[in-house]
């Protein structure tokens, strides 16, 4: 029996419209994804919104019906059951570095190495750096403004002392001020 809208959305929504399992959005992929069974139905995997994972066509065309069915057989990831830092660690390249047998997995069975998919990272990483410079940058423009206004404060104090001090002179040197 296929999923009911209700379930589709609540997976939908609860995965922030993003593949769990590659970190892609609906926005970067322009479009909706899939519901994909953690445990498969073929696997007796049930319905059970906890057996759910939202997920990108590719990753759930790579994973596939797998399922571990001996006990030499490695496991995959649960985007929801662990985070991935336990398993996987980002590289500044872009790609993936497993942690663990299940991130080592999980990588080669999703191709999470998979070019567009770190060529994907490494843009987001670059948009990242871009916006935290330009909040610096902004945050400098600020501090200069400040100086700025200080500045002219300064500027004027020592403008009336000047004159402070002329009249002073004047004075001293029997002048009319
Ligand atoms: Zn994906």
């Amino acid at each position: 029996m296929a999923l009911s809208p209700e379930v589709r959305e609540h997976v939908r929504a609860r995965g922030d419209c993003a593949g769990e399992f590659c970190g892609v959005t609906e926005t970067d992929a322009g479009g909706p994804m899939t519901v994909d069974h953690y445990r498969p139905r073929a696997a007796d995997g049930d319905d059970d919104p906890d057996n759910l994972v939202y997920c990108c066509t590719h990753c759930n065309q790579y994973k596939a019906d797998y399922w571990p069915t001996k006990p030499e057989n490695p496991s995959l990831w649960h985007p929801r059951r662990e985070p991935a830092e336990r398993h996987v660690v980002l590289t500044e390249d872009g790609t993936l570095r497993p942690l663990t047998a299940t991130g080592e997995f999980t990588i080669r069975r999703l191709r999470l190495n998979r070019p567009p998919l770190v060529a994907h990272r490494l843009r987001k990483q670059r948009e990242a750096e871009a916006d935290r410079l330009l909040r610096k940058y902004r945050g400098t423009l600020v501090l200069l403004a400040d100086m700025q206004q200080e500045h002219t404060g300064l500027m004027e104090e020592h403008r009336s002392l000047l004159r402070e001090q002329r009249r002073l002179l004047k004075l001293f040197l029997g002048e009319e001020p």
